[in-house]
């Protein structure tokens, strides 16, 4: 078998290891990456980049709709308008194409040695790729592990046929007249908005009685209004027994009744695992936390050189937090001192309006014992909010009591993402709530509404 040497192999080219294995190479390190099905990683293939496209989408076709019907309150009016969804697919994919093709260049620049296959892991120095049909033996001083995670199935419903997974859902065929989704986390809400703007007839299953958890109600529950005034029927505390094509989606509830859901599809969203089988990882017998591998404050295993970042790790699984891991490790590889201990993880649901959490959550403060004050502002009283026609929710800012310093932002509402930048840098700066509340934001923007938040947890409220 041919052998190569390396200082550092990545396995895995998701966000995580393809950001390692260009920042180590930046700083000089020797660094081969393999990667067994396409650059990018669930993120740009099948995950966080086609969903938003196809979230996109959906929405300029609903807002066509609407003008269709004669409801646009800002008077513009269309003929009919139709779904060419073959198209929606393939504008999706060339966006995809565009983004992997952009990371293969960025590693060929950076000097990686991409490896396009499979790595089994013999040892902590020792993994074998099996490129185009030969193995390759490649021996390294640093092994990365960010193999990333993959869809948990239902066992009474294994995906195949009319169970679809996330990825099934980002590329479908045709539009499912009546779709089933299990699961109200991350995955089930953002595509239950979009299948349900493209025209389907959505209903959503969901085990707990809450839908996404770490969200408290005042954030949540705008957007369960606009789910319910979409016409999306929500299930909460129900269980789901089984599938057949006749009856569809058996599902009972908290009082053992059951009924069943006619479903064309049934979009199973009940979480992901962290990737951890099927290529020798087990034989390095890690320190496990649950299914993810444990790592400490350095993304360090519990087998000296061998790191792990990403999904791999647990969550929150999120393709920022994988990359700032990975930067993390090709950094402390390269002879830097590093640390993986960040103040806030920002977290966007991108579903209709939208919500930020970035930081400590007011339940989180509390549980820590910290005094704080917090203030929202609505969304109501923002000049760009009322002329993008989203004048629901609020910007609520969390800051301690003490020295008023800035511990967590939250946001719901049409565009607020793109907020996610400010919060996340105030938080990480140490910034007090009189240095948001003194920054001039331009006018009119929703930037405004994160001063306005400052400036009433002040008591200086402007504007409500
Ligand atoms: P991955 O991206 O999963 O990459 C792991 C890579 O390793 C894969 O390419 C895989 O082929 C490769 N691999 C695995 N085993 C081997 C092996 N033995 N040999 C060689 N290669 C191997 N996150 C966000 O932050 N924002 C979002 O909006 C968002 N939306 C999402 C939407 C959907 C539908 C899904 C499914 C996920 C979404 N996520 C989102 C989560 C995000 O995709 C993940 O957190 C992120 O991709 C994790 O990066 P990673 O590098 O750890 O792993
Ligand atoms: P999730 O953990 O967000 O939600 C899963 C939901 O399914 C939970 O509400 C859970 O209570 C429910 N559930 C579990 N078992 C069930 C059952 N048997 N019947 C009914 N409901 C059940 O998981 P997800 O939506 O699959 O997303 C996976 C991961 O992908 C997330 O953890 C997230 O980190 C990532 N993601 C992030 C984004 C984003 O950042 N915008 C978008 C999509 C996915």
């Amino acid at each position: 078998m041919k052998e190569i040497s390396t200082r550092l192999l990545v396995i895995g080219g998701g966000p995580g290891g393809y950001v390692a294995a260009i920042r180590a190479a930046q700083l000089g390190v020797p660094t081969v990456l393999a990667e067994g099905a396409r650059a990018g990683g669930t993120c740009l293939n099948i995950g966080c980049i086609p969903s938003k496209a196809l979230i996109h989408a959906a929405q300029a076709f609903e807002t066509a709709r609407l003008q269709a019907a004669g409801t646009s309150p800002l008077g513009i009016r269309v003929q009919q308008p139709a779904l060419d969804l073959g198209q929606t697919v393939r504008w999706k994919d060339g966006i995809v194409q565009r983004l992997t093709s952009g990371v293969g260049a960025l590693l060929r620049k950076a000097g990686v040695q991409v490896l396009a296959g499979w790595a089994t892991i013999e040892d902590g120095k020792t993994a074998v790729v099996q490129v185009g049909g030969e193995a390759l033996r490649v021996r390294c001083e640093h092994l990365l592990l960010a193999t990333g995670s993959e869809p948990v199935a239902l066992p009474s419903m294994p995906f195949g046929g009319a169970i679809w997974s996330s990825t099934d859902a980002l590329s479908p065929a045709g539009l499912p007249r009546r779709l089933v989704v299990v699961g109200a986390g991350y995955i089930g809400l953002e595509l239950s908005f979009a299948y349900r703007k493209l025209g389907s007839e959505v209903t959503v299953v969901e085990a707990a009685q809450h839908v996404l958890p770490r969200y408290d109600e005042a954030l949540t529950r705008p957007v369960l209004d606009a789910l319910k005034k979409s016409g999306v029927v929500l299930h909460l505390g129900c269980s789901v027994q089984g599938w057949d094509e006749r009856h569809g989606v058996h599902v009972r509830n908290a009082n053992a009744d059951e009924f069943a859901l006619p479903a064309d599809k049934v979009l199973v969203a009940v979480g992901r695992r962290p990737r951890t089988a099927g290529f020798g990882l087990e034989g390095l017998q890690l320190t496990m936390q649950g299914r993810a591998v444990a790592v400490d404050a350095r993304c360090a295993t519990s087998m000296r050189g061998v790191w792990a970042i990403g999904d791999l790790t647990g969550e929150p699984m999120l393709a920022h937090r994988a990359m700032a891991q990975g930067e993390c490790v090709a950094e402390q590889v390269a002879g830097r001192p590093r640390r993986f201990e960040p103040m806030a993880i920002p977290a966007v649901c991108f579903t209709d309006p939208e919500i930020v959490l970035s930081g400590m959550t007011p339940d989180e403060a509390r549980a820590a014992g910290v005094e704080t004050v917090q203030a929202s502002f609505p969304l109501a009283a923002n000049g760009r909010a009322l002329t993008l026609g989203a004048e629901g929710g609020f910007v609520r800012v969390l800051a301690r009591k003490g020295d008023h310093v800035i511990l967590g932002w939250h946001a719901v509402g049409h565009g607020v993402a793109e907020l996610a930048a400010a919060f996340g840098q105030s938080i990480e700066m140490g910034a007090r709530l009189e240095d948001v509340a003194g920054t001039i934001h331009a006018h009119p923007t929703l930037g405004e509404a994160v001063q306005e938040a400052a400036l009433r947890a002040l008591g200086q409220a402007l504007h409500v």
